[in-house]
């Protein structure tokens, strides 16, 4: 199947006519169980000797058809689907991690990610080291004895940056941790993180994989890459599994390790289940993911551009203009485009920015990104309100900023909305 290309990949990867009735698409299997042939059959599962499915917490048909479905689109080795972008992180996380060992994160990620590895992991024990991943130095660093992770985005939210990952992927090899990367800004059409030294792939399927904003929820995608049994450092992976009779996951699985162990014990303990609707949800976005992101990412250049020309800008941050710090990666890390969100920065300041936002008509004020609607929002004034200006302004969030998740609708709508919308906020 994987010599397949993308465009055939993303609709046929995971699914096969329905073994019971022929059913070309993937069913909604809306249950909890699954009878178990005989004793000896239940028996075989529950000890992992055998694979199939148990109770609908651990594994359900549907969700196995997306879960291969991404693997197969990201080059990974295996795939599990979660309840959310978070519950995703903190999947990826919890293999690798326990009390007193930290990770080193991106000073630039999504801001729910930010608040989510500075406060709630330390309610476990683990912290976070944040650092700007273009001082490579620093990130090499920042990395000591208890350091079980790297973190990044590809295309970093709230728009414009994107990461050098192979230099950071050959810093976490050397120190012989993995590289975990949040590509939901991305979407493997635009960036294929494992090709670039990525151990782990998470993503929000709520964004742009889903794509109409339907759906939350999340992946977490191993590359299969990673010698957990190099060192001694991912007992949860490399040593004997009491709940498991001993079991070795690394030993026993190979490259699924993490996958298996994810589903075994991720899921079955902390119970961030991905439900089968929202997985036959998000196969049917797929099917459809690279004609949408050839069209946002088209939708985004055309906008981005005619905004940095308006007069009432100051600045356009998108990594798909050529006056981008950051649009010398491109070809490297997201040939096929830089995504499309970015920020504005508007020369009326913040009372300007809430102008803007209330007089458009196409763009809709969510919370929300990556979706086929145009999408805006004032952070200084939603979700990043709680913090000082200082804060904000380190977020990408400042009082005279907003942020843009360009949809596919046709562009020269959106700008005539902008155009008139601007005219307001600066009049
Ligand atoms: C939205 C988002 C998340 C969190 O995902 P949820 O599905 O909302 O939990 C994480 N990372 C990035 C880059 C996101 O855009």
């Amino acid at each position: 199947m994987s010599d397949y290309g993308f465009d055939t990949l993303q609709v046929h990867a995971g699914a096969r006519p329905d073994p019971a009735t022929g059913a070309r698409q993937v069913p909604i299997y809306q249950t909890t169980a699954y009878v178990f042939r005989d004793a000896d059959h239940a028996a075989a599962l529950f000890n992992l000797q055998e694979v199939g499915y148990i109770y609908s917490r651990l594994t359900n048909p549907t969700v196995a058809a997306l879960q291969e479905r991404l693997a197969t689109l990201e080059g990974g080795a295996g795939a599990v689907c979660c309840s959310s972008g978070h519950a995703a992180q903190i999947m990826a996380l919890f293999p690798l991690m326990g009390p007193g060992r930290n990770i080193v994160a991106s000073t630039r990620l999504y801001g729910g990610t930010v608040t989510q590895f500075s406060q709630t992991i330390r309610r476990f024990g683990w912290s976070a080291t944040f650092v700007d991943f273009d001082d490579t130095d620093a990130v090499t660093a920042a990395i000591d004895e208890d350091t079980r992770a790297i973190f990044c985005e590809s295309i970093a939210n709230p728009g414009g940056y994107i990461t050098d990952l192979d230099a950071i992927a050959a810093i976490a090899n050397e120190a012989g941790i993995p590289l975990i990367v949040d590509n939901t800004s991305a979407t493997p059409y635009l960036c294929r993180p494992i090709e670039h030294g990525a151990t782990l792939v998470v993503h929000s399927l709520t964004k742009f994989l889903t794509g109409n904003g339907t759906v939350t929820g999340g992946v977490v995608i191993d590359s299969g890459n990673f010698d957990w049994s190099a060192s001694d450092k991912f007992p949860s992976l490399s040593a004997p599994e009491p709940a498991y009779h001993g079991l070795k996951f690394h030993e026993t699985f190979g490259p699924l390790a993490f996958t298996f162990h994810g589903i075994a014990i991720g899921l079955r303990d902390l119970g961030m289940t991905l439900n089968p609707q929202a997985a036959h949800y998000t196969l049917m976005g797929i099917e459809t993911l690279s004609l949408r992101m050839e069209k946002h990412v088209a939708n985004a250049v055309k906008v981005a551009t005619w905004l940095e020309g308006h007069g009432a800008v100051e600045a356009v941050t998108y990594a798909g203009l050529p006056s981008s710090p950051w649009n010398s990666r491109v070809p490297a890390i997201c040939p096929k485009g830089a995504g499309s969100l970015f920020t504005v920065t508007l020369k009326g300041g913040y009372d300007a920015c809430i102008k803007l936002v209330d007089s458009l008509e196409l763009f809709s004020h969510v919370a929300n990104l990556g979706d086929t609607r145009s999408l805006v929002i004032h952070s200084a004034s939603t979700t990043h309100r709680q913090l000082s200006e200082e804060q904000q302004k380190a977020a990408g969030a400042a009082p005279n900023v907003v942020r843009f998740s360009i949809g596919i609708e046709d562009a020269d709508d959106l700008i005539r909305d902008l155009d008139q919308a601007l005219a307001k906020a600066s009049g």
